[in-house]
Protein backbone atom coordinates (compact mmCIF):
# COMPACT_ATOMS: atom_id res chain seq x y z
CA UNK A 1 0.00 0.00 0.00
CA UNK A 2 1.38 3.17 -0.90
CA UNK A 3 2.06 5.89 2.24
CA UNK A 4 -0.47 8.07 2.97
CA UNK A 5 0.20 11.97 3.07
CA UNK A 6 -0.25 14.25 5.52
CA UNK A 7 -0.13 18.07 5.70
CA UNK A 8 0.77 19.90 8.90
CA UNK A 9 -0.39 23.74 8.82
CA UNK A 10 2.56 25.64 10.90
CA UNK A 11 2.28 29.04 12.23
CA UNK A 12 6.21 30.17 12.88
CA UNK A 13 5.15 32.96 14.83
CA UNK A 14 5.51 36.58 14.16
CA UNK A 15 10.05 36.74 13.66
CA UNK A 16 12.04 36.14 16.81
CA UNK A 17 13.11 32.59 16.04
CA UNK A 18 12.66 31.77 19.91
CA UNK A 19 8.98 32.52 19.47
CA UNK A 20 8.39 29.27 17.09
CA UNK A 21 6.70 26.66 18.91
CA UNK A 22 8.13 23.22 20.08
CA UNK A 23 5.43 21.39 18.26
CA UNK A 24 5.78 23.26 15.17
CA UNK A 25 9.49 22.24 15.46
CA UNK A 26 8.86 18.62 15.99
CA UNK A 27 6.76 18.56 13.06
CA UNK A 28 9.51 20.47 10.65
CA UNK A 29 11.99 18.13 11.20
CA UNK A 30 9.76 15.21 10.12
CA UNK A 31 8.65 17.15 7.10
CA UNK A 32 9.85 15.85 3.36
CA UNK A 33 8.40 18.99 1.64
CA UNK A 34 8.29 22.14 3.16
CA UNK A 35 6.53 25.16 1.73
CA UNK A 36 6.86 28.27 3.29
CA UNK A 37 6.49 31.96 3.13
CA UNK A 38 8.43 35.45 2.94
CA UNK A 39 9.67 36.44 6.43
CA UNK A 40 10.16 32.70 7.04
CA UNK A 41 13.14 33.11 9.04
CA UNK A 42 16.39 31.01 7.98
CA UNK A 43 16.71 29.93 11.72
CA UNK A 44 13.10 28.21 11.80
CA UNK A 45 13.96 26.56 7.91
CA UNK A 46 17.26 25.11 9.75
CA UNK A 47 15.16 23.01 11.77
CA UNK A 48 14.03 21.31 9.08
CA UNK A 49 15.50 17.96 7.33
CA UNK A 50 18.23 19.17 4.92
CA UNK A 51 17.19 16.38 2.79
CA UNK A 52 13.56 17.97 2.55
CA UNK A 53 12.09 19.69 -1.11
CA UNK A 54 11.84 23.27 -0.04
CA UNK A 55 9.21 25.11 -1.83
CA UNK A 56 9.33 28.93 -1.36
CA UNK A 57 5.56 30.52 -2.34
CA UNK A 58 5.76 33.81 -1.14
CA UNK A 59 6.52 37.03 -3.12
CA UNK A 60 10.06 37.76 -4.34
CA UNK A 61 11.42 40.99 -5.15
CA UNK A 62 9.12 42.55 -7.38
CA UNK A 63 7.23 39.41 -8.12
CA UNK A 64 3.73 38.56 -7.14
CA UNK A 65 3.10 35.27 -4.57
CA UNK A 66 2.31 32.18 -5.92
CA UNK A 67 -1.17 32.51 -6.06
CA UNK A 68 -3.19 30.84 -3.36
CA UNK A 69 -5.10 28.08 -5.92
CA UNK A 70 -1.94 27.08 -6.81
CA UNK A 71 -0.53 26.78 -3.51
CA UNK A 72 -3.33 24.86 -2.75
CA UNK A 73 -2.44 22.47 -5.69
CA UNK A 74 1.15 21.94 -4.64
CA UNK A 75 -0.14 21.25 -0.68
CA UNK A 76 -2.36 18.36 -2.09
CA UNK A 77 -0.28 17.22 -4.96
CA UNK A 78 2.76 16.37 -2.48
CA UNK A 79 0.78 14.86 -0.24
CA UNK A 80 -0.59 12.90 -2.70
CA UNK A 81 2.68 11.80 -3.56
CA UNK A 82 3.17 10.16 -0.28
CA UNK A 83 4.97 13.09 1.38
CA UNK A 84 4.47 14.79 4.67
CA UNK A 85 4.37 18.30 4.02
CA UNK A 86 4.78 21.21 6.13
CA UNK A 87 3.15 24.86 5.43
CA UNK A 88 5.00 27.14 7.45
CA UNK A 89 3.23 30.21 7.88
CA UNK A 90 3.74 33.74 9.74
CA UNK A 91 2.16 33.84 13.19
CA UNK A 92 -0.91 31.97 13.07
CA UNK A 93 -2.15 30.06 10.61
CA UNK A 94 -5.37 30.91 11.63
CA UNK A 95 -5.56 34.28 11.96
CA UNK A 96 -5.27 36.17 8.30
CA UNK A 97 -3.45 33.48 7.11
CA UNK A 98 -5.45 31.84 4.35
CA UNK A 99 -5.07 28.35 6.84
CA UNK A 100 -9.09 28.03 6.89
CA UNK A 101 -9.01 28.16 2.99
CA UNK A 102 -6.02 25.53 2.79
CA UNK A 103 -6.78 23.32 5.07
CA UNK A 104 -10.84 23.21 3.45
CA UNK A 105 -8.99 22.18 0.14
CA UNK A 106 -6.46 19.32 1.68
CA UNK A 107 -10.23 18.57 3.34
CA UNK A 108 -12.04 17.85 -0.16
CA UNK A 109 -8.84 16.01 -1.43
CA UNK A 110 -9.18 13.35 1.61
CA UNK A 111 -6.08 14.72 3.01
CA UNK A 112 -5.34 14.22 6.40
CA UNK A 113 -4.01 17.33 7.93
CA UNK A 114 -3.21 18.94 11.43
CA UNK A 115 -3.20 22.70 12.68
CA UNK A 116 0.10 23.60 14.58
CA UNK A 117 -1.07 27.63 16.02
CA UNK A 118 1.25 29.99 16.23
CA UNK A 119 2.37 32.96 18.03
CA UNK A 120 0.20 35.43 16.29
CA UNK A 121 1.84 38.96 15.61
CA UNK A 122 -1.56 40.57 16.40
CA UNK A 123 -0.60 40.06 20.61
CA UNK A 124 3.20 38.98 20.13
CA UNK A 125 4.25 42.10 18.57
CA UNK A 126 2.83 44.85 20.58
CA UNK A 127 4.17 42.72 23.60
CA UNK A 128 7.36 43.79 22.46
CA UNK A 129 6.90 47.06 22.12
CA UNK A 130 5.80 46.59 25.70
CA UNK A 131 1.80 46.97 25.02
CA UNK A 132 -0.54 44.72 26.44
CA UNK A 133 -3.42 43.82 24.43
CA UNK A 134 -5.72 44.19 27.54
CA UNK A 135 -5.69 45.81 30.28
CA UNK A 136 -7.78 45.92 33.75
CA UNK A 137 -8.27 49.37 34.04
CA UNK A 138 -7.76 50.49 29.87
CA UNK A 139 -9.45 48.00 28.24
CA UNK A 140 -11.93 44.68 28.60
CA UNK A 141 -11.46 43.62 24.68
CA UNK A 142 -9.55 43.93 21.64
CA UNK A 143 -10.01 42.44 18.25
CA UNK A 144 -7.51 41.51 15.32
CA UNK A 145 -8.88 43.55 11.93
CA UNK A 146 -8.06 43.57 8.40
CA UNK A 147 -6.31 46.57 7.38
CA UNK A 148 -6.23 45.85 3.90
CA UNK A 149 -9.58 46.55 2.88
CA UNK A 150 -9.61 48.89 -0.43
CA UNK A 151 -10.72 52.44 0.47
CA UNK A 152 -13.13 52.45 -2.30
CA UNK A 153 -15.37 49.09 -1.39
CA UNK A 154 -18.82 50.17 -1.69
CA UNK A 155 -20.00 48.16 1.55
CA UNK A 156 -17.36 47.95 4.04
CA UNK A 157 -17.48 44.15 5.69
CA UNK A 158 -15.87 46.18 8.74
CA UNK A 159 -18.52 47.62 10.82
CA UNK A 160 -16.80 50.68 11.62
CA UNK A 161 -19.87 52.28 14.02
CA UNK A 162 -19.65 48.94 15.85
CA UNK A 163 -15.87 48.17 16.04
CA UNK A 164 -14.62 52.32 16.94
CA UNK A 165 -16.91 52.31 20.42
CA UNK A 166 -17.41 49.20 21.23
CA UNK A 167 -13.77 47.46 21.63
CA UNK A 168 -11.43 48.72 23.30
CA UNK A 169 -8.69 47.80 21.44
CA UNK A 170 -8.14 47.70 17.70
CA UNK A 171 -4.90 45.41 16.29
CA UNK A 172 -5.02 45.88 12.05
CA UNK A 173 -2.74 43.67 10.75
CA UNK A 174 -1.83 44.93 6.86
CA UNK A 175 -3.07 48.24 7.07
CA UNK A 176 -0.16 50.51 7.05
CA UNK A 177 -0.78 51.62 3.24
CA UNK A 178 -4.25 52.30 4.34
CA UNK A 179 -3.76 54.15 7.86
CA UNK A 180 -5.02 57.39 6.82
CA UNK A 181 -8.55 55.60 5.55
CA UNK A 182 -8.75 53.55 8.51
CA UNK A 183 -8.43 56.25 11.02
CA UNK A 184 -10.51 58.76 9.56
CA UNK A 185 -12.85 55.91 10.04
CA UNK A 186 -12.50 55.35 13.18
CA UNK A 187 -12.99 59.07 14.03
CA UNK A 188 -15.78 59.67 11.82
CA UNK A 189 -17.52 57.06 13.94
CA UNK A 190 -16.73 58.52 17.14
CA UNK A 191 -13.72 57.48 18.24
CA UNK A 192 -11.56 60.60 20.14
CA UNK A 193 -8.99 61.71 18.64
CA UNK A 194 -6.95 61.77 21.60
CA UNK A 195 -6.85 57.60 21.41
CA UNK A 196 -3.61 56.85 21.80
CA UNK A 197 -1.98 55.16 18.72
CA UNK A 198 1.22 53.38 17.68
CA UNK A 199 2.43 51.40 14.52
CA UNK A 200 4.83 48.43 15.36
CA UNK A 201 7.23 47.46 12.28
CA UNK A 202 9.37 44.54 12.07
CA UNK A 203 8.15 43.44 15.64
CA UNK A 204 10.08 41.19 17.27
CA UNK A 205 12.90 41.39 15.31
CA UNK A 206 16.18 42.85 16.50
CA UNK A 207 15.46 46.29 14.13
CA UNK A 208 12.09 46.42 15.65
CA UNK A 209 10.97 49.88 15.09
CA UNK A 210 7.93 51.83 17.20
CA UNK A 211 6.40 55.28 16.19
CA UNK A 212 3.42 56.26 18.34
CA UNK A 213 0.74 59.15 18.69
CA UNK A 214 -2.91 59.67 18.41
CA UNK A 215 -5.53 59.24 16.38
CA UNK A 216 -5.19 62.92 15.57
CA UNK A 217 -1.49 63.44 14.46
CA UNK A 218 -0.22 59.81 13.39
CA UNK A 219 -1.23 60.15 10.05
CA UNK A 220 1.46 62.92 9.69
CA UNK A 221 4.10 61.03 12.40
CA UNK A 222 4.22 57.95 10.01
CA UNK A 223 3.93 60.04 6.66
CA UNK A 224 6.99 62.44 8.21
CA UNK A 225 9.54 59.09 9.30
CA UNK A 226 8.62 57.10 5.82
CA UNK A 227 7.16 54.25 7.86
CA UNK A 228 6.44 51.00 5.59
CA UNK A 229 4.95 48.27 6.11
CA UNK A 230 4.89 45.52 7.42
CA UNK A 231 3.75 46.69 10.32
CA UNK A 232 0.89 46.51 13.16
CA UNK A 233 -1.47 49.25 14.04
CA UNK A 234 -2.75 49.33 17.37
CA UNK A 235 -4.99 51.81 18.55
CA UNK A 236 -6.32 52.21 22.82
CA UNK A 237 -5.42 53.64 25.88
CA UNK A 238 -3.16 50.57 26.66
CA UNK A 239 -0.57 52.31 24.14
CA UNK A 240 0.26 54.73 26.96
CA UNK A 241 1.45 51.44 28.81
CA UNK A 242 4.25 51.40 26.43
CA UNK A 243 5.93 54.12 28.55
CA UNK A 244 6.41 52.56 31.48
CA UNK A 245 6.61 48.99 30.30
CA UNK A 246 9.05 49.04 26.91
CA UNK A 247 11.19 46.29 27.61
CA UNK A 248 13.55 45.02 24.91
CA UNK A 249 15.18 49.27 24.24
CA UNK A 250 16.41 48.77 27.55
CA UNK A 251 18.41 45.81 26.56
CA UNK A 252 22.35 46.17 26.67
CA UNK A 253 22.68 46.07 23.28
CA UNK A 254 19.83 47.51 21.81
CA UNK A 255 20.40 48.58 18.09
CA UNK A 256 23.92 47.10 18.15
CA UNK A 257 24.50 44.94 14.91
CA UNK A 258 27.40 42.85 15.29
CA UNK A 259 29.25 40.63 12.78
CA UNK A 260 30.38 37.16 14.17
CA UNK A 261 32.50 35.87 12.27
CA UNK A 262 33.31 32.73 13.54
CA UNK A 263 32.81 28.83 11.53
CA UNK A 264 29.46 27.95 11.94
CA UNK A 265 29.50 25.32 14.69
CA UNK A 266 30.87 27.51 17.04
CA UNK A 267 29.18 30.36 16.46
CA UNK A 268 26.19 29.59 18.14
CA UNK A 269 26.56 30.33 21.56
CA UNK A 270 28.25 34.11 20.72
CA UNK A 271 25.10 34.79 18.64
CA UNK A 272 22.33 33.46 21.05
CA UNK A 273 24.46 35.85 23.30
CA UNK A 274 23.91 39.03 21.41
CA UNK A 275 20.64 38.21 20.29
CA UNK A 276 19.28 37.41 23.80
CA UNK A 277 21.30 40.60 25.00
CA UNK A 278 18.61 42.52 22.32
CA UNK A 279 21.58 43.27 19.78
CA UNK A 280 21.56 42.20 16.49
CA UNK A 281 23.61 39.30 15.37
CA UNK A 282 24.99 38.70 11.94
CA UNK A 283 26.42 35.56 10.68
CA UNK A 284 29.65 35.62 8.61
CA UNK A 285 30.58 32.13 8.41
CA UNK A 286 34.12 33.50 6.93
CA UNK A 287 35.49 30.11 8.02
CA UNK A 288 34.42 26.49 8.06
CA UNK A 289 36.28 23.52 9.20
CA UNK A 290 37.02 20.58 7.25
CA UNK A 291 38.62 17.69 8.57
CA UNK A 292 42.16 16.24 6.60
CA UNK A 293 41.00 13.98 4.65
CA UNK A 294 44.07 11.96 4.93
CA UNK A 295 44.47 11.57 9.06
CA UNK A 296 46.93 8.66 8.92
CA UNK A 297 49.48 10.44 10.67
CA UNK A 298 47.06 11.17 13.65
CA UNK A 299 45.94 6.96 13.53
CA UNK A 300 50.38 6.31 13.44
CA UNK A 301 50.42 8.62 16.78
CA UNK A 302 46.83 6.81 18.43
CA UNK A 303 49.48 3.55 17.66
CA UNK A 304 52.47 4.85 19.61
CA UNK A 305 50.13 6.88 22.10
CA UNK A 306 51.45 5.51 25.36
CA UNK A 307 54.78 7.18 24.40
CA UNK A 308 53.50 10.56 24.88
CA UNK A 309 54.14 12.99 27.80
CA UNK A 310 51.37 15.26 26.66
CA UNK A 311 48.82 16.15 24.29
CA UNK A 312 48.22 19.62 23.95
CA UNK A 313 44.81 20.56 22.24
CA UNK A 314 44.22 23.91 21.07
CA UNK A 315 40.47 24.56 19.41
CA UNK A 316 37.48 22.45 20.31
CA UNK A 317 37.73 21.09 16.70
CA UNK A 318 40.68 19.52 17.55
CA UNK A 319 39.40 17.99 20.45
CA UNK A 320 36.03 16.87 18.60
CA UNK A 321 38.07 15.41 15.58
CA UNK A 322 40.85 13.42 17.89
CA UNK A 323 38.32 11.57 19.98
CA UNK A 324 35.60 10.49 17.10
CA UNK A 325 38.63 9.23 15.20
CA UNK A 326 39.66 7.12 18.41
CA UNK A 327 35.88 5.90 18.71
CA UNK A 328 36.12 5.06 14.71
CA UNK A 329 39.36 3.24 15.51
CA UNK A 330 37.80 1.35 18.50
CA UNK A 331 40.49 2.80 20.31
CA UNK A 332 39.50 2.60 24.48
CA UNK A 333 39.94 6.07 25.83
CA UNK A 334 41.71 4.37 28.92
CA UNK A 335 44.46 4.10 26.59
CA UNK A 336 45.15 7.58 27.31
CA UNK A 337 45.89 6.88 30.75
CA UNK A 338 48.79 8.90 32.36
CA UNK A 339 48.98 11.27 29.72
CA UNK A 340 48.74 14.80 30.61
CA UNK A 341 46.90 16.64 29.44
CA UNK A 342 46.68 20.89 28.25
CA UNK A 343 44.06 23.00 26.77
CA UNK A 344 44.71 26.58 25.33
CA UNK A 345 41.35 28.10 27.20
CA UNK A 346 38.13 27.30 28.92
CA UNK A 347 36.51 26.06 25.31
CA UNK A 348 38.95 23.48 25.25
CA UNK A 349 38.49 22.71 28.70
CA UNK A 350 34.95 22.58 28.44
CA UNK A 351 35.18 20.41 25.45
CA UNK A 352 37.25 17.52 27.08
CA UNK A 353 35.61 17.56 29.88
CA UNK A 354 32.80 17.14 28.23
CA UNK A 355 34.18 13.81 27.03
CA UNK A 356 35.35 13.06 30.81
CA UNK A 357 38.69 14.18 30.85
CA UNK A 358 39.95 16.70 33.71
CA UNK A 359 42.73 18.72 31.98
CA UNK A 360 46.33 18.87 33.77
CA UNK A 361 47.01 22.36 32.64
CA UNK A 362 44.95 25.45 31.34
CA UNK A 363 47.66 27.95 30.90
CA UNK A 364 46.73 31.85 32.80
CA UNK A 365 46.98 33.63 29.42
CA UNK A 366 44.41 31.51 26.64
CA UNK A 367 47.20 31.58 23.64
CA UNK A 368 50.77 29.66 22.64
CA UNK A 369 52.67 31.75 24.80
CA UNK A 370 50.89 31.36 27.80
CA UNK A 371 51.14 27.21 27.09
CA UNK A 372 54.94 27.63 26.75
CA UNK A 373 55.21 29.85 29.95
CA UNK A 374 53.78 26.99 32.22
CA UNK A 375 55.48 24.36 30.40
CA UNK A 376 58.74 25.54 30.87
CA UNK A 377 59.33 24.66 33.84
CA UNK A 378 57.10 21.07 33.41
CA UNK A 379 58.62 19.64 30.82
CA UNK A 380 61.64 17.01 30.95
CA UNK A 381 63.93 17.09 28.03
CA UNK A 382 63.19 14.07 25.56
CA UNK A 383 59.56 14.11 26.43
CA UNK A 384 56.87 13.62 23.84
CA UNK A 385 54.63 15.80 22.96
CA UNK A 386 51.49 15.31 20.23
CA UNK A 387 50.27 18.51 18.85
CA UNK A 388 46.92 17.81 16.81
CA UNK A 389 46.11 20.91 15.31
CA UNK A 390 44.66 22.99 13.06
CA UNK A 391 46.97 23.41 9.34
CA UNK A 392 48.37 26.89 8.83
CA UNK A 393 48.52 27.30 12.70
CA UNK A 394 51.30 29.41 14.00
CA UNK A 395 54.88 27.43 14.89
CA UNK A 396 55.60 29.45 18.08
CA UNK A 397 54.23 26.61 19.72
CA UNK A 398 56.08 23.66 18.40
CA UNK A 399 59.32 25.28 17.98
CA UNK A 400 59.81 26.72 21.31
CA UNK A 401 58.65 23.45 22.67
CA UNK A 402 61.78 21.77 20.75
CA UNK A 403 64.16 24.64 22.00
CA UNK A 404 63.08 23.71 25.48
CA UNK A 405 64.54 19.98 24.75
CA UNK A 406 61.13 18.12 23.84
CA UNK A 407 60.14 15.69 20.57
CA UNK A 408 56.95 17.24 19.88
CA UNK A 409 54.72 15.12 17.21
CA UNK A 410 52.34 17.93 15.16
CA UNK A 411 49.83 16.22 13.48
CA UNK A 412 47.41 17.91 10.81
CA UNK A 413 43.45 17.33 11.77
CA UNK A 414 41.83 20.05 10.00
CA UNK A 415 41.82 23.21 7.68
CA UNK A 416 39.84 26.48 8.29
CA UNK A 417 38.53 26.91 4.83
CA UNK A 418 36.80 30.32 3.86
CA UNK A 419 33.66 29.27 3.17
CA UNK A 420 32.29 29.55 -0.42
CA UNK A 421 28.99 31.10 -0.06
CA UNK A 422 27.45 34.59 1.11
CA UNK A 423 24.20 35.96 -0.55
CA UNK A 424 25.50 39.05 -2.47
CA UNK A 425 22.89 41.62 -0.92
CA UNK A 426 24.10 41.00 3.10
CA UNK A 427 28.23 41.00 1.18
CA UNK A 428 27.26 44.44 0.07
CA UNK A 429 25.66 46.08 3.12
CA UNK A 430 29.01 44.55 5.00
CA UNK A 431 31.10 46.30 2.42
CA UNK A 432 29.53 49.51 3.05
CA UNK A 433 29.78 49.21 6.38
CA UNK A 434 26.47 49.09 7.55
CA UNK A 435 26.72 47.40 10.91
CA UNK A 436 28.68 48.35 14.10
CA UNK A 437 30.99 46.11 15.22
CA UNK A 438 32.86 43.33 13.69
CA UNK A 439 34.03 40.42 15.63
CA UNK A 440 37.12 38.19 15.08
CA UNK A 441 37.88 35.37 17.52
CA UNK A 442 41.09 33.49 15.74
CA UNK A 443 43.62 35.09 13.37
CA UNK A 444 42.06 32.90 10.12
CA UNK A 445 38.98 35.19 11.01
CA UNK A 446 40.54 37.92 9.71
CA UNK A 447 42.29 36.79 7.15
CA UNK A 448 39.27 34.82 5.67
CA UNK A 449 36.92 37.90 6.20
CA UNK A 450 39.38 39.92 4.17
CA UNK A 451 39.48 37.43 1.32
CA UNK A 452 35.68 37.25 1.16
CA UNK A 453 35.04 41.06 1.21
CA UNK A 454 38.11 42.07 -1.00
CA UNK A 455 40.91 44.25 0.42
CA UNK A 456 39.98 47.23 -1.60
CA UNK A 457 37.03 47.21 0.95
CA UNK A 458 38.71 47.15 4.40
CA UNK A 459 39.33 50.91 4.39
CA UNK A 460 36.00 52.20 3.79
CA UNK A 461 34.52 49.22 6.20
CA UNK A 462 37.14 50.05 8.98
CA UNK A 463 35.92 53.94 9.32
CA UNK A 464 32.34 52.82 10.14
CA UNK A 465 32.53 49.55 11.97
CA UNK A 466 34.24 49.11 15.60
CA UNK A 467 36.49 45.85 15.44
CA UNK A 468 36.68 43.33 18.17
CA UNK A 469 39.34 40.86 18.43
CA UNK A 470 39.12 38.26 20.89
CA UNK A 471 42.95 38.65 22.07
CA UNK A 472 46.56 40.31 21.03
CA UNK A 473 47.39 37.69 18.24
CA UNK A 474 44.08 38.17 16.10
CA UNK A 475 44.16 42.00 17.16
CA UNK A 476 47.51 41.81 15.20
CA UNK A 477 46.82 39.75 12.43
CA UNK A 478 43.72 42.52 12.09
CA UNK A 479 46.06 45.39 12.53
CA UNK A 480 48.75 44.07 9.92
CA UNK A 481 45.16 43.53 7.56
CA UNK A 482 44.45 47.17 7.63
CA UNK A 483 42.02 47.06 10.69
CA UNK A 484 42.06 49.79 13.73
CA UNK A 485 41.38 47.49 17.26
CA UNK A 486 38.79 49.08 19.37
CA UNK A 487 37.54 46.51 21.58
CA UNK A 488 39.80 43.71 23.24
CA UNK A 489 38.90 42.13 26.47
CA UNK A 490 41.74 40.88 29.22
CA UNK A 491 40.96 37.27 28.97
CA UNK A 492 41.01 35.82 25.91
CA UNK A 493 37.25 34.15 25.90
CA UNK A 494 34.54 34.50 23.92
CA UNK A 495 32.80 35.52 27.12
CA UNK A 496 35.28 38.26 27.95
CA UNK A 497 34.73 39.24 24.32
CA UNK A 498 31.08 39.75 24.18
CA UNK A 499 31.36 41.59 27.80
CA UNK A 500 33.96 44.11 26.56
CA UNK A 501 31.45 44.63 23.42
CA UNK A 502 28.53 44.94 25.90
CA UNK A 503 30.77 47.97 28.16
CA UNK A 504 31.97 49.89 24.73
CA UNK A 505 28.18 49.88 23.25
CA UNK A 506 26.62 51.29 26.43
CA UNK A 507 29.78 54.05 27.05
N1 LIG B 1 -0.98 35.09 10.28
C1 LIG B 1 -0.21 36.25 10.64
C2 LIG B 1 -0.74 37.50 10.01
C3 LIG B 1 -0.61 37.52 8.51
S1 LIG B 1 -1.13 39.03 7.80
C4 LIG B 1 -0.19 36.38 12.17
O1 LIG B 1 -0.92 35.67 12.86
O2 LIG B 1 0.62 37.15 12.67
C5 LIG B 1 0.40 39.89 7.65
C6 LIG B 1 0.40 41.11 8.51
O3 LIG B 1 0.73 40.76 9.84
C7 LIG B 1 1.40 42.16 8.12
O4 LIG B 1 0.90 42.99 7.10
C8 LIG B 1 1.56 42.92 9.41
O5 LIG B 1 0.49 43.79 9.61
C9 LIG B 1 1.43 41.82 10.43
N2 LIG B 1 2.74 41.30 10.88
C10 LIG B 1 3.19 40.05 10.79
N3 LIG B 1 4.41 39.93 11.35
C11 LIG B 1 4.74 41.15 11.81
C12 LIG B 1 5.86 41.68 12.50
N4 LIG B 1 6.90 40.92 12.84
N5 LIG B 1 5.85 42.99 12.82
C13 LIG B 1 4.81 43.77 12.50
N6 LIG B 1 3.73 43.33 11.86
C14 LIG B 1 3.68 42.03 11.50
Amino acid sequence: MQKRGFVYLIGAGPGDPGLFTLKGKKVLEKAEVVVYDRLIGQEILDYANREAEFIYVGKAAGNHALPQDQINEVLVNKALEGKIVARLKGGDPFVFGRGGEEALYIREHGIEFEIVPGITSAVAVPAYAGIPVTHREATSSFAVITGHEKPGKSVSSIQWDKISTGIGTLVFLMGVENLEFIVTNLIAAGRSQDTPVALIRRGTYPDQEVISGTLKDIVHKVYDANFQAPAIIIVGETVNLRAELKWRENKPLWGAKILVTRARAQASGLLERIRDEGGEAIEFPSIKIVPESDLSALHSAFAVIGKYAWIIFTSVNAVDIFFEELRKRDIDIRQLQGIKICAIGPATFARLAKRGLLVDLVPEEYRAEGILAELKTRIQPEEQILLPRAEGAREILPESLRKLGAIVDEVILYRALAASHINPPLLESIRKGQVDYITFTSSSTVTNFVKIIGREFIEDFNSRVKVACIGPITAETARQNGFTVDVMPEQYTIDALFNSIVVDHKS
